[in-house]
């Protein structure tokens, strides 16, 4: 580890790895530092994706590919169950990734194209000149260090600090971070080709719980409930319990994870002087699927090109940066991600028997695209008082 990079990268998940990566290519100096001593673990996440997205950033590889899925069922509180399939062959619904491999091969392909990689490795403070940021004080196996750097790329998650010690706000209203618990299940009686999504209150408190498939007999089996819903006895490792004894009583269990997934609206801003944010640092998670692996990959690859174009021209100011947070709020993502954030405060307002009537609708249907959009779109066109309701949402 230098003392001094063009590029300093925060957090060696998927937004990191992109940013190193996309950085290293264009020909800057980059050290992607990550406080845990490897890379990939332990897994905090339920590592679905679509096929399509993915192979915006890489090319898939049955390494860390642990399924394919054919088609999603969401289990209504009445426990009907809506099949969404797409209407063509060959189709291209998504895979169930294994990200303890994958996400070592996203930094494995940053450190080939020319990155430094420092594990074990903790961002405390940023170090700010002038009010820029300019770099990172960091405990590098306990000894502190400084890493200077002309734009830090802030990649550190759900529980990110840099951003805030940098001065932005990254506050997630308590309703809005999902208290998520997964177990990795194996020995249980699933459908291998189908991801799972059960909903309602009694279930999953403004959220869902879910069963995606890793292959015969085992699956991530997980949950997400509202933060202001968890409280001892009601926490979502209760919920998830009481539906692995009724659902999968003899299963075993071997591997137990917890975590948050903020499904707020992303930063007011995503800049700063010296600095940039990207992947659930800066919000970007989908507030309906609680998804995330794509939009970190993608923002983080945006921003690695606007900070080198930056660095070209000797200009890292918030100015400079700008075009960053203007593009990706302009993009398909960005229109996403503010769309479903209206369509999940909708659904949070929704009883159980509505969400029965809600699935009742769409009780099998095929879609023409595999998405979440297709699905809203469906239940718009059957239930046109939604748009109405949806349209009163601010
Ligand atoms: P992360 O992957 O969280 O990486 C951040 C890294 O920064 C971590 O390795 C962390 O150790 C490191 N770090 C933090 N602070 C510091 C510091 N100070 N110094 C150095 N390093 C630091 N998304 C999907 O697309 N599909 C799913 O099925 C899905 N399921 C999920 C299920 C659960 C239970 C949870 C919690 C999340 C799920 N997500 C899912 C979300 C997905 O995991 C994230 O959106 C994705 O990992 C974001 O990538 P990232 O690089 O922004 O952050």
């Amino acid at each position: 580890m230098k003392s001094n990079y063009d590029i300093l990268v925060i957090g060696g998940g998927p937004a990191g790895a992109l940013a190193a990566k996309t950085a290293a290519e264009a020909g800057n100096s980059v050290c992607i530092i990550e406080k845990r001593p490897a890379i990939g673990t332990p897994v905090r996440c339920a590592e679905g994706i679509g096929k399509e997205l993915l192979k915006e950033y890489i090319k898939p590889d049955p390494r860390w590919i642990s399924a394919e899925i054919e088609r999603a069922r969401l289990i209504a509180p009445n426990g009907t169950s809506v099949s969404l399939e797409q209407d063509r062959a060959g189709n291209e619904v998504g895979y169930v990734l294994d990200r303890k491999v994958f996400d070592r091969e996203l930094v494995w392909q940053a450190a080939e194209a020319g990155a430094d990689v420092v594990v074990k490795t903790r961002a405390i403070a940023p170090i700010m000149e002038n009010g820029a940021v300019r770099g990172a004080k960091v405990l590098s196996a306990g000894m502190p260090a400084d890493i200077r750097a002309e734009v830090v790329l802030a990649a550190d998650g759900t529980e990110a600090q840099f951003a805030r010690w940098a001065g932005l706000d990254t506050t997630v209203p308590l309703r809005e971070m999902m208290s998520c618990a997964q177990y990795l299940m194996t020995d249980i009686d699933i459908d291998a080709g189908s991801t799972d999504f059960y909903l309602g209150n009694e279930i999953a408190p403004e959220g869902y719980l879910w069963v995606f498939p890793k292959g015969d007999r085992t699956a991530n089996v997980g949950i997400g409930i509202t933060g202001r819903k968890s409280r001892d006895g009601s926490r979502a490792k209760d919920y998830l319990d009481r539906f692995v004894a009724k659902n999968f009583p003899d299963g075993k269990t071997i591997e137990a994870i917890a975590g948050g997934v903020p499904v707020c609206r992303p930063l007011a801003c995503t800049v700063a002087d010296g600095l940039m944010v990207i992947g659930d640092a800066a919000r970007v998670v989908d507030p309906i699927t609680g998804g995330g692996i794509g939009n970190a990959m993608y923002t983080g690859r945006l921003a690695a090109q606007v900070a080198s174009r930056c660095i070209e021209r000797g200009n890292c100011s918030k100015e400079a940066l700008m075009p960053y947070d203007t593009e990706w709020r302009a993009s398909r993502m960005g229109t996403i991600l503010e769309r479903n954030y209206k369509v999940k405060e909708y659904f949070i307002t929704l009883d159980d028997a509505k969400l029965n009537t809600l699935a009742d609708s769409i009780a099998s249907i095929s879609l023409k695209e595999f998405s979440v959009s297709a699905l809203i779109k469906e239940l718009i066109k059957r239930n046109p008082k939604m748009l109405l309701e949806l349209k009163a949402l601010r």
